[in-house]
């Protein structure tokens, strides 16, 4: 069956105003599932006009109604998120039944964090030299937040950048990833089921460099919030500046696992395998570097190795499955590229490097990776993990710091102590110890340090990035 996503704005569906379509396609049978509306400036205008239309009705209703309609909604991806969102995420984003799973079982949890956020959202006060004077601190919505998503979890990000924003009484529109446009349009219609007005949610599906872009350079749009690559998010970035448009950049990683001596060989080898091989590497936070104590190196590889090469790669929907296909080509084409760019430069496959079908990559786990090579220092966003051995503790934290960007690590260790200290210094916005780096939370401040990105999502975080702070001061006259 061929799908369709049609632009929704203002509660009504209908294709781009000048007609331009683009086609879907599914990364595992490489086939077109459907076709998307291909928005443009004139779309994103009548979108970011019915989000400021309907503004001030949706940052003034009562907070209990705001809490009740997001609650809703999260009983509705509760009980209805499996038959509604299972076969997109496998069919449109190349998920395994296990990873549309997460998404669908996160994501109500992240509108009900959210919900409560609508009660939250505290303001201040502070004496004035004048005792006559009274100070308030006030916390309003900013008023239209542009959401700019990612196709790698469709779901569960869309609700995370979408449920934070509204429940603090922004109305939003969207500009989903052109791979997952059908997953934003269902996501918005239980929005609708659930009572959220018509003009608080809109979706424009289309091309970054056309629908994004004009969200961006749009005058009247006061937030982007971005989920995507460290690049986008530089472009946008300073796009977003030229207007003064607040900006809430998630980018890229290559995050480091660090596996001390005295931590179990066989379950860091798990560890690391789940770390980096989920969705086949297609996470921000995946371990893509492993940094592993000299005197337990050749242990861990061994291990590491065997886990890689058990996975199974078949069916998306066996529960079995590890993982699938990257998402296009060209995701293809930059790993592959970054693997034999790093092997001509002295790098050696330990397993995996090759296509195991269509878009899916083997396990691959490289050593002797060159600091100045693609492999070690850019994202790959790929079933590649670097494995390198560290001589103690302070080099495991130096190579760890050897990235530009800062996202999420995990350490390894039983030593508790150990595992605080390198915490603190290792420079990413979240460690985890006993853990790999890919963890979520919808109260934790989730966001990274150096290039990827800037500002926080989840719980309170989210609500200090979608509002704003005003003094109001009164005269009383009086002491
Ligand atoms: P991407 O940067 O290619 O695209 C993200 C979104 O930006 C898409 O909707 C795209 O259409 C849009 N876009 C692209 N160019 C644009 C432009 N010029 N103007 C406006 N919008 C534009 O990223 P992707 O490939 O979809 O997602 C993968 C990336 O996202 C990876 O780098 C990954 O690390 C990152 N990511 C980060 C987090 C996090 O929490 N930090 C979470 C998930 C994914």
């Amino acid at each position: 069956m061929m799908r369709l996503a049609n632009c929704l704005i203002g509660g009504i569906e209908r294709p781009a105003i000048n007609g331009g379509t683009f086609p879907v396609y599914a990364p595992d049978s490489q086939q077109q599932i459907g076709q998307a509306a291909k928005g443009q400036a004139d779309d994103i205008k009548a979108a970011v006009a019915v989000g400021r239309a309907g503004f001030e009705s949706w940052s003034g209703l009562a907070v209990g109604e705001r809490e009740r309609i997001l609650l809703r909604a999260a009983d509705i991806f509760e009980s209805e998120g499996k038959n509604r969102f299972e076969s997109l995420l496998i069919d449109e984003s190349g998920s395994t039944i296990a990873k549309a799973g997460y998404e669908i079982n996160y994501t109500p949890s992240l509108f009900r964090t959210a919900a409560g956020e609508a009660r939250r959202l505290y303001g201040d006060t502070f004496p004035n030299d004048n005792p006559a004077r009274l100070s308030f601190v006030l916390r309003e919505p900013l008023g239209v937040v542009g959401v700019i998503s990612p196709y790698n979890a469709p779901l569960a990000l869309l609700a995370k950048m979408v449920a934070f924003p509204l429940a603090a009484g922004n109305t939003v529109v969207i500009k989903p990833s052109e791979e997952t446009p059908f997953i934003a349009c269902e996501f918005a219609k239980i929005l609708l089921e659930a009572g959220l007005p018509p003009n608080a949610i809109s979706v424009v599906p289309g091309l970054g460099a056309e629908a994004g872009a004009s969200l961006v350079s749009h005058k009247d749009v006061d937030s982007i919030a971005l989920t995507g690559s460290t690049a986008t998010g530089v472009h946008i970035g300073a796009q977003g500046m030229a207007n003064m448009k607040r900006m809430q950049l998630e980018l890229g990683g290559k995050n480091a696992l660090i596996v001390f001596a005295d931590f179990d060989v066989d379950e860091a080898a798990q560890i690391a395998a789940d770390g980096i091989f989920v969705h086949a590497g297609q996470i921000c936070m995946a371990n893509s570097r492993i940094i592993v104590e000299a005197e337990i190196y050749d242990e861990f590889l061994a291990a590491f190795k065997a886990k890689a090469e058990s996975l199974s790669l078949g069916n998306l929907r066996d529960p079995k499955t590890a993982y699938g296909p990257l998402i296009n080509q060209r995701a293809v084409d930059k790993v592959q590229d970054q693997i034999a760019k790093a092997v001509n430069a002295g790098a050696k496959i330990v397993t995996g490097g090759k296509i195991v079908r269509g878009l899916t990559l083997a396990p691959t786990i490289l050593t002797d990776v060159p600091r100045d090579s693609a492999a070690w220092c850019e994202e790959s966003f790929g079933p590649v993990a670097n494995v390198v051995p560290a001589k103690d503790f302070d080099d495991a934290i130096k190579i760890a710091n050897d990235s530009v960007y800062g996202l999420s690590a995990g350490v390894l260790t039983c030593d508790v102590t150990k595992g605080f200290l390198a915490a603190r210094r290792i420079k990413v916005g979240s460690v985890h110890i006993g853990m790999h780096p890919f963890q979520s939370n919808a109260l934790a401040p989730i966001g990274g340090y150096k290039m990827s990105g800037i500002g926080k999502s989840g719980g309170h975080f989210s609500t200090h990035e979608f509002t704003n702070l005003k003094w109001i001061s009164l005269e009383t006259g009086q002491p």
